[in-house]
């Protein structure tokens, strides 16, 4: 039998959620049901997963658990990159990869931004909740320019579509001269992360059902299914996909291999447009790793525009940060803020969060058929809007027998390296982070 030790908690909600109109969450499970396969969170990864099965069988019946609410985790928290091409890659990271893998890596991810535009033309979305508009990697020094040209080599070597971009350019496209150079790349797919997953959730009816504050306390094996509750009810299921991120843990599975890593988001209140020059949207990560990421959201007629900035790593094996987290972070992003925008002195921040992330040593995800029936989308290592979605996608062809060339390189990962032991993983794992980050400086 399995049991979570422990559930998710959220100190906050993200901005993206914030700026939504209210919503009434799906009711909690109240009674036993039968199901095909159990979605065990809603996530990019859970509800990805639901989404693939009901197309791959419309008749089969799914029940997704989600633990809270719809938005409120890490999904409803990112700073909405559905990227294309790995972005936190030095010299050093692309020349060690095999190009087979990269392409590999790249196929992965544009097969997850092919669900999220389907969705998306199915739900007839505008630019304000999927933007296809590409982002920049942006440098503000010598060594961020360095990280930009050498970026520039490994996808002429990937044969990738990219501009680049001197000072004066990118000055014109963000309307500030901060940034020194700039590469753009067309493919990556900008999201409203909280208005997005909110539309996955309420794309399900008919045999696929969602509930919410239904958290799953435990599964255990039943006969030939297995049997999950939950505070007030329980589901049997032929199948489990567990997409539960970092928590996956709580019910013993994958012990001493994920690290959980919470990241930190600014958005400052709206401001008047014409007080930021360049264009009213656009969305740049950073071209030295462990950098900020930065993203100009524009507001309707009546609104004015919002910069988001995301930076800050910790390393929190409890799964939880508190206020002051928060609020430390806080002051670095007002740091970086005032650094790229001095012409928007006095914009205060309205929104502030911070989120989990499950990250491997090595990089790869925890994936694969961990009991019989039992299969894992775990591990988004950072970039879940892609890597979560994909794995999702993966899980659910995986629960029907399905041997797809996206389950064959999922199940051709290498298994998670196991952790150094602790007080060494925390020392360790902190004192690295510090150091890129110290290293990252104003970027
Ligand atoms: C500030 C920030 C910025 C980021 N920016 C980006 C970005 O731009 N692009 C990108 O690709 N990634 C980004 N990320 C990372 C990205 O958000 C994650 O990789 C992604 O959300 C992982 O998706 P997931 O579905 O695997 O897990 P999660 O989003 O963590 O979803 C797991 C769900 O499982 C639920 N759950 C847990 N336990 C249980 C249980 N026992 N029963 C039922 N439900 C349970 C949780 O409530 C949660 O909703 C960012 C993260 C943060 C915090």
């Amino acid at each position: 039998m399995f049991v979570a030790s422990k559930l998710p908690q959220q100190l906050d909600r993200s901005g993206w959620v914030a700026m939504l109109p209210a919503r009434t969450p799906r009711p909690s499970l109240n009674r036993t049901l039968n199901a095909d396969v159990a979605i065990i969170g809603g996530g990019f990864a859970g509800l990805s997963a639901a989404r693939r099965l009901s197309q791959l069988d419309p008749t089969l019946k799914v029940v997704i658990l989600e633990a809270g609410e719809i938005a409120e985790g890490a999904t409803g928290r990112n700073s909405g990159f559905i990227i294309d091409l790995p972005h936190e890659v030095s010299s050093e990271d692309y020349g060690g990869t095999d190009s087979d893998e990269r392409r590999h890596d790249i196929k992965i991810h544009r097969m997850a931004i092919a669900l999220a535009r389907d969705l998306a033309v199915e739900k007839g979305w505008g630019k304000d909740i999927f933007d296809p508009c590409g982002k920049y990697n942006v440098a503000m020094g010598p060594q961020g320019d360095k990280h930009v040209a050498s970026y520039a080599r490994q996808l002429d070597s990937v044969k990738e579509e990219y501009r680049l971009l001197d000072s004066e350019e990118i000055g014109e496209v963000t309307g500030t001269r901060s940034f020194t150079s700039a590469i753009f790349t067309p493919g990556t797919v900008i999201i409203q992360p909280a208005a997005y997953i909110r539309g996955l959730a309420d794309s399900f009816g008919g045999s696929v059902k969602l509930f919410e504050h239904s958290p799953a306390l435990s599964f255990d094996r039943q006969g030939a299914s297995w049997r999950i509750k939950t505070p007030n009810g329980a589901v049997n299921a032929g199948k489990i996909v567990l997409a539960n991120n970092g928590h996956a843990q709580s019910f013993g599975l994958f012990r001493g291999v994920l690290l959980h890593v919470y990241t930190y988001a600014s958005m400052t209140e709206a401001f008047d447009p014409t007080r930021l020059g360049g264009q009213r949207s656009w969305a740049a990560t950073p071209a030295f790793p462990m950098g900020t990421t930065v993203r100009r959201v524009q507001g309707d007629k009546r609104d004015g525009d919002r910069i988001l900035i995301r930076s800050r790593y910790t390393y929190n094996p409890r799964m939880q940060v508190s206020d002051g987290a928060i609020t430390r972070a806080g002051r670095i992003h007002d740091r970086k803020f005032e650094a790229r925008f001095p012409m928007l002195k006095g914009v205060r921040m309205q929104y502030r969060w911070a989120g989990a992330m499950a990250l491997t040593w090595n990089g790869v995800p925890a994936f694969g058929e961990v009991e019989p029936g039992i299969f894992a989308a775990i591990a988004c290592n950072g970039v879940g809007a892609t890597k979560a979605t994909a794995a999702g996608i993966a899980a659910a062809e995986a629960a029907l027998g399905m041997d797809s060339w996206l389950v064959q390189v999922f199940r051709g990962f290498a298994t998670p390296k196991p952790l150094p032991p602790q007080p060494f993983l925390t020392i360790g794992a902190t004192a690295n982070l510090s150091v890129k980050e110290w290293s990252a400086g104003m970027e």
